[in-house]
């Protein structure tokens, strides 16, 4: 007995929306930024949390009704964690029927060896995995190596680099690899973490602790996450409107001299398209995401 044969009708129907909408979002990022095409073989990583599970789940629907024809192969690296069950992605890609490959490599060694006892050690054993995955495409002959990112992580990327790094900057959907040999897409870019978290749930995915490593998790990440859900709880629709905002860039309202030419910018006798209107107000669209309640109140005010 799953989750999902627990439903009463009303869930059912709010779970299908749900799967719908999860769908629906990674087929439009696929589309928007020509993740996969004709021919690709794309390498899913699969780590064993909810986010990869749910983007292996539905790119297998997306193969099976989309109109170009093209492989999947899921990974898995094991690195060798102490306690990490190595029996689970197996027996759920099995009961699937997924073609699988299962990387053995011991980074936790390497990475205690070298990383200083009280030192975090994500940063090397992210490398050390990175390299890894990028030698696997290439042996599988993959085209295309899916990660599970998404919506809420590029934000929180977004939201890191600016208050510590000083750069506004994010994670892509769709990215060159560091050694410029592979394509990375992220299927999820426009999917919200809460409702793959549901869809993860309900879908029963094996989940498999992500600290087995004994890491801390790292705290400046979490921080910015209560941060975005603080301000998603206080104001609905902030979070939509920052992932859009991902996609409306105007780089001469920002100030980078190496996006816009700022040095050679010149008048003219004729309207300057995007020049400046008074003193610059910010857009502000009225209330474009106000949920149901909100909505009926003010159709009640008027
Ligand atoms: S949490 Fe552990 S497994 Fe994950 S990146 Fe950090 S060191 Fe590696």
């Amino acid at each position: 007995m799953t989750p999902l044969d627990e439903l009463s009708a009303k869930q059912k129907y709010s779970f299908n929306k749900l799967q719908k909408r999860l769908r629906r979002c990674a087929g439009k990022a696929i589309e928007d930024f020509n993740m996969i095409e004709h021919g690709d073989k794309v390498m899913v990583c699969l780590s064993g949390g909810k986010d990869s599970y749910a983007m292996l789940d539905i790119l297998r629907y997306l193969q099976k009704v989309a109109p170009i024809r093209f492989d999947l192969v899921a990974v898995n690296l094991d690195q060798k964690q102490p306690g990490f069950p190595a029996h689970v992605l197996p027996e759920y890609l099995d009961s699937q029927g997924v073609d699988y490959q299962i990387v053995n490599e011991d980074t936790y060694s390497i990475v205690k060896e070298k990383v200083p006892e009280g030192k975090t050690t994500c940063s090397l054993c992210s490398r050390l995995r990175r390299g890894i995955l990028y030698r696997t495409a290439t042996e599988l002959g993959a085209t295309k190596i899916a990660l599970g990112h998404h919506r809420d992580d590029m934000l929180e990327t977004l939201f890191l680099n600016m208050f510590y790094g000083g750069k506004l900057k994010s994670m892509p959907p769709k990215l060159v690899s560091d050694d410029g040999k592979q394509m990375v897409i992220r299927p999820l870019a426009y999917c919200a973490e809460k409702d793959i978290a549901r869809y993860a749930e309900l879908m029963a995915f094996p989940i498999i602790p992500c600290n087995l490593c004994g890491s801390q998790e790292n705290l400046q990440r979490k921080v910015i996450k209560q941060m975005l859900q603080q301000w998603d709880k206080q104001h609905p629709g902030r979070i939509e409107n920052m992932a859009r905002a991902l996609q409306s860039v105007t780089p001469s309202h920002l100030a980078d001299p190496n996006l816009f030419d700022f040095v050679g910018l010149k008048t003219q006798d004729q309207p300057y398209e995007g020049g400046d209107i008074g003193f610059d107000q910010p857009e502000v669209e009225s209330q474009p995401q106000r949920d149901e309640a909100q909505r009926l109140q003010i159709v009640q005010l008027t």
